[in-house]
């Protein structure tokens, strides 16, 4: 490439334009013009109200969903427009990119509910090709870092929402990602859990090499970050200073919109924000039993994936009780 681009810093954004088709043909500007720049090992929190881009901007920095013009590189990964990506990236990079470089934490800890804790934690390094030992080892070590050493055998539903989260965490984290995008990652859990959550961020900083993307709405979280950046109409529009961060009140804004009970199959997937969400085939469905105030639950699941990222959505189907 050019003398232009400067390699000290870990990422560099330049004019990134993203434009979305609504159901009614009208474009969509996500992002305008957004430049940034980011250093290694740096935490930059990013804070901005609902619809402004912030989860846009993450998809494209994961390598997920390509921007409609500008440029974007990640270390030594440039991705850029379409064209552009087609022309420097073979698709294989591009996966290995996804599976190996990038960790993604989202507000809905999106965990299989039918595999344990450990077994969630393994399924990013199966789709990595990682041999089963090298793999068991692996994930066991990652819940003993984030404190969840005597729950490896627990589903989600056995979890608490901290716990999953956690769970979500050492997911993230499981092929040694050079960056992590975390978007809202504490926005389901309660003030004690969110406080938990930054301080085994800050924990696991100590102990592994990562640049971290972290928005969310909760100045309490946002000052964990290197530097606070506010994001308003499709760009960074400047740095909040830490001290006004703290002085700031938490908006609950993109909890309630969550919360929300989406169509099954989704229409967009809430990891890469692609629109190929697929059912399959034949129609795979797998129940389990738990336990809720002395009454026994069945659930039976139905399940979709997204193409692009691999994501798995499930929704409950059939619920029986046994009193
Ligand atoms: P934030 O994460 O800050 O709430 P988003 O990045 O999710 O914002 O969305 C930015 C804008 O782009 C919003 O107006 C949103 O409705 C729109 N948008 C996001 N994803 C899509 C999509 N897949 N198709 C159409 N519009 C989208
Ligand atoms: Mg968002």
């Amino acid at each position: 490439m050019n003398g232009r681009i400067k390699l000290s810093s870990f990422i560099e954004i330049k004019d990134l334009n993203k434009q979305y088709m609504s159901a009614a043909e009208v474009p969509i500007l996500a992002l305008r013009n957004l430049n940034l720049e980011v250093a290694e090992n740096e935490i930059v929190t990013i804070m901005g109200p609902s619809g402004c881009g912030k989860t846009t901007l993450l998809t494209m920095l994961g390598g997920i969903a390509s921007p409609t013009s500008g440029f974007i590189r990640v270390g030594n990964y440039y991705l850029t427009s379409p064209e552009m990506m087609s022309r420097i990236f073979s698709s294989a990079t591009h996966t290995e990119y996804r599976q190996k470089s990038v960790g993604f934490i989202f507000q809905l800890h999106n965990l299989s509910p039918i595999h344990t804790a450990l077994e969630n934690v393994e399924l990013p390094l199966i789709f990595a090709s990682v041999p089963r030992e090298v793999r068991k080892k692996r994930a066991k070590e990652l819940l003993e870092q984030v404190g969840l050493a005597n729950r490896i055998t627990h589903r989600p539903d056995a979890l608490s929402g901290g716990e999953r989260q956690r769970v979500a965490v050492a997911t993230a984290f499981a092929n040694n990602p050079s960056l992590i995008l975390a978007d809202e990652p504490t926005g389901e859990l309660d003030s004690e859990n969110s406080r938990m959550i930054c301080e085994l961020f800050l924990e696991l900083k100590k102990r592994n090499n990562f640049t971290m993307i972290l928005v969310t709405h909760d100045p309490k979280v946002a000052a964990i970050g290197d530097r606070v950046l506010e994001m308003r109409d499709g760009a960074i529009r400047g740095e909040i200073p830490k001290e006004t961060v703290r002085t700031l009140t938490p908006s609950s804004q993109e909890s309630k919109e969550s919360s929300r009970q989406f169509p099954f199959p989704p229409k967009f997937c809430g990891a890469c924000g692609s629109n190929s969400i697929i059912l399959p085939k034949t129609e795979t469905r797998s129940g389990f039993w738990t336990e809720a105030s002395g009454k026994r639950i069945y659930y039976e699941l139905r399940f979709a994936q997204c193409v692009q990222c691999g994501q798995v959505f499930w929704q409950p189907t059939n619920i029986d009780i046994e009193s």
